[in-house]
């Protein structure tokens, strides 16, 4: 009988890191991920299909266990919650850190400061438990540009080669987290598929 087991994967950076671990574990889309259009692909595997997602959708679908298993960075779980699923895996990819960064010598000591970012909860604990007030200005991409036109005197935003912040001009100053991606597992799915998704979870942190 097939288990018909839905893996969420993290389009991106994610993905790509994803991919090796996979195979470790003995699981490869049956179609260049790169090329392919399609969000539901099928693998060597019958039991196992890829879902192909934006990271901020991986734990919805896994909540809803329309997909058993999810690979999602750990900035996702902290921002938007864990509720329906357990983290099983740290998988130590895509590694990297949010940070608060700016323009050397441009934020002011005291006083309300402007915080552009993606993760607003994160975010508004962090000044919060330091005490500092602040407004939040969301956006959803290209933060870096924020303080440039001084649409905010810092953002929180994620860090890996510091390449982005540099070529704009802006430095880390604070780190509040280090990032690392999960492997998300739905609760019912574990209880229901155990025979088939302890082995492959198991398998799967081996890989790492
Ligand atoms: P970098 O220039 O290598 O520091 O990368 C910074 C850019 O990539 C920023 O726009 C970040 O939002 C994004 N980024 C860095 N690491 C990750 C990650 N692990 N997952 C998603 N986005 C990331």
């Amino acid at each position: 009988m097939k288990n018909n087991i839905v893996l969420a994967l993290t389009k991106g950076r994610i993905l790509k890191e994803s991919l090796p671990l996979l195979a470790n574990a003995g699981v490869e889309p049956a179609e260049p991920i790169d090329t392919t259009r399609k969000l539901l692909l099928e693998t060597n595997h019958e039991d196992i299909k890829l879902a192909i997602l934006r990271g901020v959708d991986v734990p919805t679908y896994v909540k809803y266990g329309v997909a058993d298993l999810g690979i999602v960075g750990k900035d996702i779980l902290l921002e938007y919650g864990s509720d329906g699923f357990y983290e099983a895996v740290d998988l130590g990819i895509a590694c990297c850190r949010l940070v608060t960064a700016g323009i050397p010598n441009m934020v002011p000591d005291v006083g309300t400061l402007r915080v552009a970012t993606k993760f607003v909860n994160i975010t508004r604990d962090y000044f919060g438990r330091k005490g500092r007030q602040i407004d939040i200005v969301k956006l959803y991409g290209a933060l870096e540009l924020a303080p440039l036109m001084d649409l905010s005197d810092v953002i929180v935003d994620l860090v890996d080669t510091g390449n982005t912040l540099r070529a704009n001009g802006l430095i880390p100053f604070e780190e509040i987290l280090e990032i690392s991606s999960r492997l998300i597992v739905n609760k019912t799915s574990i209880r229901q598929k155990t025979p088939f998704l302890l082995p492959f979870i198991d398998s799967l942190e081996k890989s790492v």
